[in-house]
């Protein structure tokens, strides 16, 4: 016997049909005397049709309100599997956030969990009832609904598995795992047994929308063993032993260890470039400060050894969304950088390269420069960490260089 949190996606959930199927899902593991505690997306695209409505209605809304409107998908899909399961003689009912209660911080429309109060879910699991748990929303301080952030059920799945000390979280998304790039892209792109939370980690926050990456840090922070798998496949078709999906585990647990893991892209980036700017101490600060005062979030940062020692360039890249506005917070404060120009490029794509075996293998990034440069492809940035390469293209290049790495580090399905 295990204790389980199965949480289903919005496409798991889309309508009547995938829910009988969810339901079917969930009783094969209580037929194996599992506990089982479901999480639910909204069934998908109701969430982007909430988003949409409040800001028709109120494009710089109050976010209590966008929270009080946009978690309600969630209710309707807890309640709607409740239902189902019911109706196939399955002991169940459905948990709000509050109910629970499943605490947030302040932050209303992308909010954190605090902490989740895991008794009273426990007790109804150990007596055999199947709690169904609406995903992605929270109650905040201020005692109102908040929500987690796009994609956060996945976030609320993980929280609770680590509060009720579940064995297992298991993903049911559209996809049966974690491929080594997104395989709507790339159709060659192959399913892992395994990915190590330190790089799934990478593979979430560089762009792979396949899990929240909350949900990531959370599962590393509380080793709870993560299995992304589909919903798609028919619940009795599927075996005891060894199920078909991916394993987001510790680095000490993978059996076949690759120096590169996976490939992703991110089109969620903008550039801008201070040019000739003062080359002296502080010139940093006087551009980065502003914009950290903003809240805007700096990603990739390149300085130029100037040639003259008297003026340099400096580029860097922000979320597509703040462009806008960083441009404006570096225009406000042009005379404290002192720089002579500003140019910005909102169509790039950061695509990235990751894997743990980098740490101990020279040479990868050499790897990828020449690809991309063989395919004339301009690469406009780089960063790197211990286990990630990202480099910044032009958008229109995007699909050729995540194909172009794919194969060039072998994880091309043969
Ligand atoms: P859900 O609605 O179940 O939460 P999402 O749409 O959020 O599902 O995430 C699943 C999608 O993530 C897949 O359909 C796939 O296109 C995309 N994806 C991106 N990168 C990857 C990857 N490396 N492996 C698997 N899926 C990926
Ligand atoms: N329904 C929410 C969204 O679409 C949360 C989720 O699906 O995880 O972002
Ligand atoms: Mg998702």
């Amino acid at each position: 016997m295990a204790r389980l949190v199965m949480k289903f996606g919005g496409t798991s959930v889309a309508d009547i049909a995938r829910i009988r199927n969810v339901a079917q899902h969930v009783k094969r593991e209580v037929d194996h005397g599992n506990e089982v505690a479901v999480v639910v997306s909204a069934m998908a695209g109701a969430t982007n049709q909430l988003v949409a409505w409040t800001r028709e209605i109120a494009p710089y809304h109050d976010a209590r309100e966008y929270d009080a409107v946009v978690a309600s998908g969630e209710q309707v899909t807890a309640g709607l599997t409740a239902l189902a399961l019911q109706e196939i003689g399955i002991d169940a009912r459905s948990w709000q956030g509050w109910q629970i209660p499943i605490s947030t911080d302040e932050t209303h429309g992308a909010a954190r969990i605090t902490a989740i109060d895991g008794a009273v879910l426990i007790d109804r699991l150990q007596r055999g009832q199947v709690a169904v748990i609406a995903g992605f929303q929270g109650l905040a301080p201020d005692n109102r609904i908040a929500t987690l952030g796009r994609g956060g059920s996945d976030t609320s799945a993980v929280a609770i598995a680590a509060a009720i000390g579940a064995d297992r979280c298991d993903i049911y998304t559209d996809v049966d795992g974690i491929y080594t790039t997104d395989p709507r892209v790339v159709p060659k792109a192959q399913r892992l047994a395994q990915i190590s939370y330190e790089e799934m980690l990478e593979l979430a926050s560089l762009g792979a929308r396949v899990m929240q990456v909350r949900s990531v840090e959370l599962a590393m922070v509380h080793r709870v063993r993560t299995f992304v798998r589909s919903s798609f496949e028919k619940p009795d078709e599927i075996p005891a032993a060894e199920p078909r999906g991916t394993l987001i585990c510790d680095e000490d647990e993978i059996v076949e260890k690759k120096t590169v893991t996976g490939i992703a892209y991110s089109k969620d980036e903008a550039q801008l470039t201070l040019r000739r700017v003062k080359d002296k101490p502080g010139v940093a600060a006087a551009v980065f400060g502003p914009l950290a005062a903003a809240n805007i979030n700096v990603d990739m940062i390149v300085q130029n050894v100037s040639e003259d020692a008297a003026t340099t360039d400096i580029t860097f890249t922000v979320p597509i969304a703040e462009h806008d506005r960083a441009r404006k917070v570096l225009e406000d404060s042009s005379a404290a950088i002192g720089y002579e120009l500003i140019q910005s490029s909102p169509d790039v794509t950061k695509v990235s390269v990751i894997g743990i075996g980098m740490r101990s293998h020279a040479g990868v990034a050499a790897e990828a420069f020449q690809a991309l440069a063989a395919r004339g492809i301009n690469i406009r940035a780089i960063t790197t960490s211990e286990i990630k390469i990202s480099m910044l293209i032009d958008a229109p290049f995007t699909e050729l260089a995540v194909r172009t790495l794919h194969s060039v580090y072998g994880l091309d399905d043969s």
